[in-house]
């Protein structure tokens, strides 16, 4: 059978190859580290933890990536596996000793009879052959400027910059209202399209104050501290003056405040919807460095956010991300070169085990092609198909940042609360039919490596 070749020995890309190589898959990973390094990664080891060594949440009832930890260990991930056998007390936390767990990881590769490994950087992107691309957010410049040409300049992004996204039913509208800016737009929809909070001259000033005072996170070293025009930290814009946000995101022109038609808002703090389905709406140029502490003691200052719950906070980072929902079909592959597949970070995921989950994806998805038998998308109810699918059409393709996977992804289970008080059962009866989901999907897709040999 033909070769799987994986570039990029990280988390998307070990795990890719660990599901390839399990199915009967011959698989080459390419990975260019030691000979060429990172401004983050360390060593030469696959599946390496370039900062924290959380894998986060574990509860697989509450917290949505509790849920891709059960989803990916029910497919017989690597990632978890590792990380089980390396784990460290952690309280709720899937923590491990990093140095072990990818060790572990680079030697359940290196001994796979199924798998070799290839010590070097990829510059191009090959014209035939089966590949999965899983270079991540620091994916090297040569390879960089190559998917560039492909896909256009427009549509790779070098930078993120994550302004922060809220659950829709946390929003108090008894405060806040829709409307566009001066009602623009050809329809209804169009016209109503921003949900805005409005505040005083007393609370702007306080909230000015608040940005000026909280705890921001410094670039790393070798990321660029300029930053693009259109993407300031809404603290420098602060740092500025004390007006500027006033002038800029926060400008109070061509709105009316419905539940106060005479009062004139000093400032307006506008969201806009970020996915299809409406329950995620993101703070209208709010990228931001503070603190993730900081980030949510001052945003809730904002009237109509006091209560709100955060699916994923801001963040300005060194991140080559494509802009999946233009670029990318069902199953991860490109757009006109189908034999070409992109996993992990560099997809438009965010995080070790979004990027380790989208890897066990795209393994398989590959895989079967090899083995001519093309699997369906996983169902949209899962964890893994609730991302691939925001990533891939669900998103807003114009908007496009990195995403967390969060329970506002999923679609609503019918009959239940909505609002603060519903949340328990709300979450358990995602994580619920997702198991179920998932356990259909993996019974009817899996392939026995003894019948492909
Ligand atoms: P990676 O794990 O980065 O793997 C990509 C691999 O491709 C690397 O091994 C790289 O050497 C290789 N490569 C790149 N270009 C080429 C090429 N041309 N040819 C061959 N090989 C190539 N996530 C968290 O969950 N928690 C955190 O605390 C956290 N902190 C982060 C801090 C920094 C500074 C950065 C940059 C990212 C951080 N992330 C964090 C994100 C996390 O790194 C990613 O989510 C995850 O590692 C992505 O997995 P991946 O497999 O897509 O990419």
């Amino acid at each position: 059978t033909e070769t799987l070749h994986i570039v990029g020995g990280g988390m998307a890309g070990s795990e890719a190859a660990w599901q390839a190589a399990n199915m009967g898959v011959r698989v080459v990973i390419h990975e260019m580290r030691p000979k060429v390094g990172t401004f983050a990664h360390q060593t030469g080891d696959l599946a390496e933890m370039v900062c924290s060594n959380s894998f986060r949440s574990d509860d697989d009832e509450q917290n949505a990536v509790g849920l891709l930890h059960w989803e990916m260990r029910a497919a017989g991930g690597l990632i978890m596996e590792m990380a089980e056998t390396h784990r460290l007390p952690a309280g709720g936390a899937l923590a491990v000793d990093r140095e072990a767990f990818s060790q572990g990881v680079t030697a359940r590769l290196s001994d796979h009879p199924n798998v070799s490994i290839e010590k070097g950087e990829v510059t191009a992107l090959p014209d035939d052959g089966r590949w999965i691309f899983a270079t991540g957010p620091l994916t090297s410049q040569g390879l960089g400027a190559a998917i560039a040409a492909e896909t256009g300049t427009d549509r790779l992004a070098f930078f993120d910059a994550i302004a922060p996204i809220v659950y829709h039913d946390t929003i108090d509208m008894s405060q806040a209202w829709m409307q566009s800016r001066y009602d623009k737009g050809a329809t209804e929809e169009e016209r109503t399209a921003y949900l805005n909070c409005p505040m005083t001259k007393d609370q702007y000033e306080a909230f000015i104050d608040a940005l000026l005072a909280a705890d921001k996170t410094e670039f790393h070293e070798g990321e660029t501290a300029t930053y693009f025009d259109g993407c300031l930290p809404i603290e420098v814009m602060a740092e500025r003056g004390r007006e500027t946000l006033r002038h800029g995101p926060m400008k109070p022109v061509g709105l009316t405040n419905p539940h106060q038609p005479d009062v004139k808002p000093w400032a307006v703090v506008q969201l806009r919807r970020d996915n299809a389905l409406g329950t995620l709406y993101n703070i209208v140029g709010f990228q931001t460095k503070m603190k993730y502490g900081a980030q949510t003691d001052v945003f809730k200052m904002i009237p109509g956010l006091e209560n709100a719950s955060f699916a994923r906070l801001g963040g300005i980072h060194r991140n080559t991300f494509l802009n999946s929902p233009t670029l990318l079909d069902d199953q991860m592959r490109l757009r006109g070169k189908p034999h070409i597949r992109f996993a992990g970070q560099i997809t438009g995921v965010e995080g070790y085990v979004e990027s380790a989950a989208m890897g066990l994806l795209a393994g398989r998805l590959a895989a079967s092609e090899i083995l001519g038998r093309p699997l369906p998308a996983p169902p949209q109810d899962t964890a893994m198909g609730a991302l691939i699918h925001h990533i891939t059409g669900g998103a807003e393709a114009k908007t496009f940042q990195p995403m967390n996977v969060n329970f506002g992804l999923f679609r609503p289970v019918d009959g239940l609360k909505g609002g603060r008080r519903g949340r328990r059962d709300r979450y358990k009866a995602y994580t619920d039919r997702a198991k179920a989901a998932w356990t259909g999907w993996l019974a009817e897709t899996e392939v026995d490596a003894a019948e492909t040999v």
